[in-house]
C-alpha cells in the first residue's frame, strides 16, 4: 500500500492548479455576482480534456482513476466551486448510464459528453422528495415504442442547460419508489419538456439550479436505463459515487478559504505585528489546514475504494462526504474570522467560499444521510441488527 500521489497524480494537480489559478480564480467574483452559468470556462474545460475524466478512452475520454478525478475538482473548487461543478455534474449525470447503460447508449451519449459538447444533469428529486427519494411521483407511462413522462422536477443543477437528462419516473405507481421508478435518459429538446424556473441561491450561484417540467415528453423505450423499477437501485448506485466529487470540491472550497486566510493574516498588520504572528490565529489557522488534509486524505481513501470496486464503498464516500463537508463549512467560517470584518465583504473571496461550502452540507444527500448511511454500514459490519 501507498500512501503518496504518483508522479502523474502531481503533475496532473499542477497543470490544473495553474489554469484554475490563472484563468478561474480571476472570475469567480464576476460569476458569482452575475449569477450566470460560465460558459467560457466550460469552454476552457473540454478544451482541456477536463470534462472527459470519467469517460472510457473508447468514448473520448482520458478515464482518470477516482483520486486524479478528485484532484481535479478539489483544484478547480479552490478557485471556484461553481466551476468545479461542471466536471462533477457531467460524470452525475452520466452515472446512471455507467451503472445501467447498454453500449448501444453509451456510444450514443458519452462522446459528446466528453468532448464537453453535450452538458448532461441529473433529475431525481421532485418537491416532496428530497432525502425521501422514494416519495417520487413523476410518471412514465409505456406507450408502444415509448414511454410518456409527466411530472415535475426539483433543484436539478444544470438543469435547465443540459442538452439531455438522466431523469426518473414511476412506472408502476402502485409498486412505490423503491420498486416502481425507473430511469430515462431525456434530451431537452424533447417537445413538452421545459425548464420554468432557477432558483436563487446563497452560493455557487453561476451554477443554474432550475425545476424541470415534463408535460407529456416522449421517451423512446431504447432510452431506459436497466429494465423497468431499476430506477431506485441505479440512483442509489450513483450516489453512492458521485458523492465523492461533492466531497472533492468541499476539500478544494475549503484549500481556497485557507490560501486566503494565510496571505491576509500575513500582511495585515495590527498592535505593531503582522496578524499571522498571533499564536490565536496560528492555531485557528492549524486546525483548518490539518482538518483539510485529514478530509482530502479520506476522499482519496474512498476513491481508491471506489475504483477497487469494495463491497462497502457507501461506507466509504458517505464518510468522505460528511467529513469533507463538514470541514469545509468549519474552515470557511474560521477563514472569515481570520480576515476579520474584511472577511465579511466581498472584496475578498473567503465570505464566497463560506456562502460557496454551505451546499456540500445539503446536496448529494445532506449530511444527516449520511450519517445514516454510515450507521447502518457500521451495524452491518459490526453484525448488530438495524432494528431491535
Ligand atoms: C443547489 C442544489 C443543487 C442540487 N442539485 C441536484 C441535482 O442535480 N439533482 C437532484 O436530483 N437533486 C439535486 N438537489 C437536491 C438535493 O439533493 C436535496 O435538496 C437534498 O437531498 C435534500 O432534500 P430536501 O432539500 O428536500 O430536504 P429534506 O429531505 O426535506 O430535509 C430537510 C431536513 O430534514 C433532514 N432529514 C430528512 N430526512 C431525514 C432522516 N431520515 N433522518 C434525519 N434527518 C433527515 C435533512 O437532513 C434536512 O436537514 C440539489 C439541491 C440544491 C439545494
Amino acid at each position: 500500500m501507498t500512501y503518496l500521489p504518483t508522479p502523474e497524480q502531481d503533475e496532473l494537480r499542477a497543470m490544473v492548479r495553474e489554469l484554475a489559478q490563472e484563468r478561474i480564480a480571476p472570475r469567480a467574483a464576476a460569476i458569482d455576482a452575475a449569477q450566470e452559468f460560465p460558459w467560457d470556462l466550460k469552454e476552457l474545460l473540454a478544451q482541456q480534456d477536463l470534462l472527459g475524466i470519467c469517460f472510457e478512452e473508447q468514448y473520448g475520454g482520458t478515464n482518470l482513476d477516482g483520486v486524479s478525478q478528485a484532484i481535479v475538482a478539489e483544484e478547480i473548487a479552490r478557485a471556484d466551486a461553481t466551476t468545479s461543478l461542471i466536471p462533477i455534474v457531467q460524470k452525475l449525470g452520466a452515472l446512471p448510464i455507467m451503472v445501467a447503460g447498454s453500449d448501444e447508449q453509451k456510444q450514443r451519449y458519452f462522446p459528446r459528453l466528453a468532448s464537453g459538447e453535450w452538458l448532461i444533469a441529473f433529475a431525481l428529486t421532485e418537491a416532496a422528495a428530497g432525502s425521501d427519494v422514494a416519495s417520487n411521483r413523476m410518471r412514465a407511462r409505456r406507450d408502444g415504442d415509448d414511454y410518456i413522462l409527466n411530472g415535475s422536477k426539483r433543484f436539478i443543477t444544470h438543469g435547465s442547460i443540459a442538452n439531455v437528462l438522466t431523469a426518473f419516473a414511476l412506472t408502476d405507481a402502485e409498486a412505490g419508489g423503491r420498486k416502481g421508478m425507473s430511469a430515462f435518459i431525456v434530451e431537452t429538446d424533447s417537445p413538452g419538456f421545459s425548464a420554468p424556473r432557477v432558483e436563487h441561491k446563497m452560493g455557487i450561484r453561476g451554477s443554474p439550479t432550475a425545476e424541470l417540467n415534463f408535460d407529456d415528453v416522449r421517451v423512446p423505450a431504447a432510452n431506459r436505463l436497466g429494465e423497468e423499477g431499476d430506477g431506485f437501485k441505479i440512483a442509489m448506485a450513483t450516489l453512492d459515487v458521485s458523492r465523492l466529487g461533492v466531497a472533492a470540491q468541499a476539500i478544494g472550497i475549503a484549500q481556497g478559504a485557507i490560501d486566503a486566510a494565510v496571505a491576509y493574516a500575513a500582511e495585515r498588520r495590527q498592535f505593531g505585528q503582522r496578524v499571522v504572528d498571533f499564536e490565536a490565529i496560528q492555531f485557528m489557522l492549524a486546525d483548518m489546514s490539518s482538518q483539510t488534509e485529514a478530509a482530502r486524505q479520506l476522499v482519496y481513501a474512498a476513491a481508491a475504494r471506489v475504483d477497487a470496486g469494495v463491497t462497502d464503498i457507501p461506507y466509504w464516500t458517505s464518510s468522505a462526504k460528511l467529513i469533507a463537508g463538514d470541514t469545509a463549512m468549519r474552515v470557511t467560517t474560521d477563514a472569515v474570522q481570520v480576515l476579520g470584518g474584511y472577511g465579511y465583504i466581498n472584496e475578498f473571496p473567503v465570505e464566497r467560499m463560506m456562502r460557496d461550502a454551505k451546499i456540500t452540507q445539503l446536496y448529494e444527500g445532506t449530511q444527516q444521510i449520511q450519517r445514516l448511511v454510515v450507521a447502518r454500514q457500521l451495524l452491518a459490519r459490526s453484525g448488530v441488527p438495524a432494528r431491535g
